[in-house]
């Protein structure tokens, strides 16, 4: 059952036809669509919201997980041509906001500075999303139907629909059998930094295989800690740099057997940039292997030389136990499969480089009635085609997403589908059982 807040004693709920409080598809219509956040998902959602003429308000900081929860100084690992903001019209891409800046044309053995990135996404915001509001939503609940938001200036309004675009990082994921053992100061997730540049001279484990975890040791590593991977995987694996700047000049042969994509060269990453449409028709486990299994953790191919030799890596190795010493941390670590052979790693702090795992009661903003109601597999919510959950007029997009779509949906490369899908279900009004 819907709750009713209290919100609609305060705020004239608009009435059906029959003078009824139920609410009809035409009072929904009427109210805006709020969108909440301001990162690539949020921007082009509102983006396509807009040329479809649907009535919004859109929150959030632009770019703020880019500049306040991604360390200064790294590199995109997709490539610039995978790196926009998608809007309904062209001349937002990474390349104009280049041109725009007098700066040349790049290919794909650039690596994207995060800098140019944030910088970029605000110029999108700018130029196609100026309505944005720079305020923070505190909470979404259901009211008669409808939505009750309230933002942090206390400012309380009804919405007809809202679009979830509030990103990765409510789903920073902290293994609880390590973060229970230690105490805040001594351990934290990626996610939480932005200045590596504070562990300057001391011992920092960072736990994880992946992108984060390998570029995080690089920069730990150049700004003066001294960081050790520990990684359950056999070993740590980098990517090839491209041969060319453009995917058309590969050789021909080379192009049919690995063919371009968005996501990287090969027919799987192919079929899963663009199959974001069938991949939600697959069974759910099918997916969820997918979400896991495609583009494994790997670092940039521009990591490769920063980390080899460099930074200790102990692979095939998981914590087992963790406690506080002397101020730090002192790790049991143990061989994966064979947990007779242990060793001891001290050190000052431990940086979980543990990725990120969609779960709906992590989104604290929305209210625990409105959560409940939202029906969920593994944590993620149920979608339809048009990325509407189970609650009419609640939507999710992004990582929120991922586990109904596919792995696009982690990647900035995913907007255009997201945005265009989710756009045309809400200028369309209709309702698919998700
Ligand atoms: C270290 C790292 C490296 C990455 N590298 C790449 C890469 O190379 N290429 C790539 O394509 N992807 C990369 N990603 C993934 C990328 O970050 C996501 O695909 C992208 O940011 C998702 O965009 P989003 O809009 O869903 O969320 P975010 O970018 O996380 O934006 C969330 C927005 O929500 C807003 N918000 C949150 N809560 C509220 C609230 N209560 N009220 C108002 N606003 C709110 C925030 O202000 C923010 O604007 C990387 C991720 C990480 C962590």
């Amino acid at each position: 059952m819907p709750m009713n807040t209290g919100f609609t004693a305060r705020y004239r709920v608009p009435r059906g036809k029959d003078g009824s409080g139920r609410v009809h598809a035409s009072p929904r219509r009427r109210l805006p669509t709020v969108v909440i956040g301001a990162g690539p998902y949020g921007l082009a959602t509102a983006a396509w919201l807009s040329a479809a003429g649907t009535e919004r308000r859109v929150f959030g900081e632009p770019m703020e997980c880019w500049s306040a929860n991604m360390p200064d100084g790294m590199f995109l690992k997709s490539v610039p041509a995978a790196s926009s903001v998608s809007a309904p019209e062209a001349g937002y891409r990474l390349e104009d906001f280049r041109t725009a800046r007098g700066r040349g044309p790049v290919g794909d053995r650039y690596p994207v500075p995060v800098e140019e990135m944030i910088a970029y996404g605000r110029w999108f915001q700018e130029r196609r999303v100026p309505e944005l509001e720079r305020r923070r939503v505190r909470s979404v609940g259901r009211t008669d139907g409808l939505f009750g938001v309230t933002l942090d200036s206390g400012e309380e309004f009804l919405a007809g629909r809202v679009v979830m675009a509030t990103g990765l990082v409510p789903f920073a994921h902290e293994p609880p059998e390590l973060t229970g053992l230690l105490p805040a100061e001594l351990v934290s997730h990626t996610s939480r930094h932005h200045d590596l540049g504070r562990f300057s001279g001391q011992r920092i484990a960072v736990l994880g295989a992946g992108q984060s975890a390998l570029e995080s040791a690089a920069l730990l590593h150049e700004a003066g800690a001294f960081p050790t991977v520990i990684a359950r995987a056999r070993s740590v694996a980098f990517g090839s740099p491209p041969d060319t700047d453009r995917p058309s000049d590969r050789p021909r042969p080379v192009r049919v057997l690995k063919p371009g994509s968005p996501l990287g060269p090969g027919w799987s990453l192919l079929a899963c940039a663009r199959g974001g449409g069938v991949i939600r028709h697959l069974p759910q486990d099918v997916r969820l292997r997918m979400l896991r299994g495609v583009l494994g953790p790997s670092g940039g191919w521009w990591l490769r030389e920063r980390v080899e030799d460099r930074v200790p890596v102990l692979c095939g190795r998981r914590v087992r136990s963790a406690m506080a010493e002397d101020g730090g941390v002192c790790l049991e670590i143990e061989a994966v499969g064979d947990g007779r052979r242990t060793e001891t790693l001290r050190a000052d702090h431990l940086l979980l480089a543990t990725g990120y795992q969609v779960d709906v009661d992590r989104l604290t903003l929305l209210t625990p009635e409105l959560r409940r109601e939202v029906e969920t597999f593994h944590g993620a919510p149920r979608l339809s085609s048009g990325f509407e959950s189970s609650v009419p007029g609640l939507f999710f997009t992004g990582l929120a997403a991922a586990p109904t779509f596919g792995p696009v949906l982690r990647f900035v490369a995913g907007t255009g589908f997201a945005a265009r899908r989710l756009a045309g279900a809400v200028a369309a009004g209709s309702r698919e059982r998700p």
